[in-house]
């Protein structure tokens, strides 16, 4: 089914036998091995290097317990996670992730596509994930808080503002790092501010970082469409999720003159012809933590139970919710009901398949890696603000923000032309960001 390169298979059946049972982490290698077969072909010094089997196995791994007790003074017992991929560009840099499906397999694909999304922002990070199988959901504040308090309790050891800085992703936001960021400065009595990003704005988090990873995500696919002449604008959007990179992915599109119809959670998906209310939205999902349903009552929206969102028919999709959530039924779908484009929010939501159905079927497709690193840029933003004790404009950060977002969109499609594949964003995207990490990889010697 697959066809390596011949240089690469190899590589690939050894990630395979040292990784068992990580299946997420194999299908994030194979999709850039795919990518890089075109680049060895030209450039084999990086074959000979053997720069991609060292880029496969992550430099520091580590798993910890992490023991808090319940509101009902019960023991609980989780596992926390930092997997450092690579500092060839700069600190290990990547979110934590607290939910009950974490594995190590998850945080170590996390972590690699990581390394290629921060070399894609053109800043000086490196690639690294963590996390956690602890579940927020149903969890009291002060549950939350213990739990936040215990993981940190131990990370705080491998992290710092040059070695590895953590910060958000799904299950944690503003809150958890207010917890962690309280930890690490009782313990080390250190205010290291660049030690977390995603930090409030009044103790050093930085304007627009909320906002970025969904504002970003629609700046790189508007660029996109305009490629082809298009725009958002009066387009029906689909926009799967309804968590941090959803919700302001949602905003942004209805500020270019989009309406996005519907989105979703892990139990049904919304409908809402007239385009979802945000106020509403943002009260249900950021202020009272409640479940979609909440959202389609209080609107007189259509609530479907399971089923899937990528039947709503739409121009332009953005999976925007958790890994593998579009799938080839869905692609298929899309396509049918005359999607022309789609672009990754959440990190890899798309099947091999969903991407290989969408491509051949001429639909515009944006990787996540690419398309939603605007969080993690809008991070080294806020690594460089606090470096310098200073603290930039909303309209500044936004403008930061969306230079780097055509700058990545640009580089892309450069990429793509360079490999006479143009329009294969995908393409793009790896052998770009791969090219970046192994030169510095090279410079840096056999470490
Ligand atoms: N978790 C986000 C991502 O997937 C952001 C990471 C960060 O800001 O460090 O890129």
């Amino acid at each position: 089914m697959h066809h390596l390169d011949p240089a690469l298979q190899p590589l690939y059946e050894q990630v395979l036998q040292r990784n068992p049972g990580e299946t997420e982490f194999h299908q994030a290698v194979l999709e850039v091995l795919d990518s890089l077969g075109t680049v060895v072909r030209k450039h084999p010094g990086y074959a000979d290097a053997r720069v991609i089997a060292r880029v496969c196995e992550p430099e520091r791994q580590i798993i910890f317990r992490v023991p808090w007790v319940d509101d009902q003074g019960r023991i609980e017992i989780n596992r926390g996670f930092r997997v450092e991929f690579n500092s060839a560009l700069g600190p290990y840099k990547g979110g934590l992730r607290f939910h009950p499906s974490v594995l190590l397999g998850t945080v170590k694909f996390l972590g690699f596509e990581q390394i290629f999304k921060n070399a894609l922002t053109g800043l000086p990070i490196g690639g690294g994930k963590g996390g956690s199988d602890f579940d927020p959901k149903g969890r009291s504040e002060m549950e939350v808080m213990r739990f936040c308090q215990s993981f940190m309790t131990e990370l705080y050891r491998h992290i710092g503002e040059y070695t590895d800085v953590p910060a958000g992703d799904i299950g944690v936001g503003g809150r958890e790092i207010g917890y962690l960021f309280g930890q690490y400065k009782r313990i080390t009595n250190r205010y290291e501010s660049a030690v977390l990003t995603g930090k409030g704005l009044g103790w050093g988090g930085s304007q627009v970082r909320r906002e970025a990873t969904g504002y970003g995500l629609v700046y790189f696919v508007e660029e996109m469409l305009h490629s082809k002449g298009g725009s958002f604008d009066g387009q029906r959007v689909v926009v799967s999720g309804s968590g941090n990179v959803a919700i302001y992915a949602i905003e942004k599109v209805h500020q270019l003159g989009g309406t996005v119809v519907a989105c979703s959670d892990s139990s049904g998906y919304v409908v809402d012809e007239r385009g979802i209310d945000l106020e509403l939205l943002k009260d249900v999902k950021e202020v009272r933590r409640a479940r979609i349903s909440e959202y389609a009552q209080e609107r007189g929206a259509q609530y479907v139970a399971g089923g899937s969102i990528w039947d709503v028919p739409c121009k332009v999709a953005l999976p925007c919710a958790t890994q593998n959530e579009l799938d080839d039924d869905g692609a298929l779908a899309l396509v049918k009901n005359g999607c022309v484009a789609v672009g990754e929010g959440a990190n890899m939501p798309a099947t091999p398949e969903a991407v290989r159905i969408l491509r051949e079927a001429g639909v515009l497709f944006a990787p996540g890696k690419a398309a939603n690193a605007g969080g993690v840029a809008t991070s080294a933003l806020e690594m460089q603000q606090n470096a310098s004790r200073d603290s930039w404009t909303f309209e500044h950060t936004e403008e930061r923000l969306a230079e780097i977002m055509r700058g990545i969109h640009e580089r892309c499609a450069a990429t793509a032309e360079e490999y006479d594949v143009p329009g294969n964003y995908v393409l793009g995207a790896n052998a770009s960001a791969f090219v970046q990490v192994a030169d510095a990889m090279i410079a840096q010697g056999v470490i």
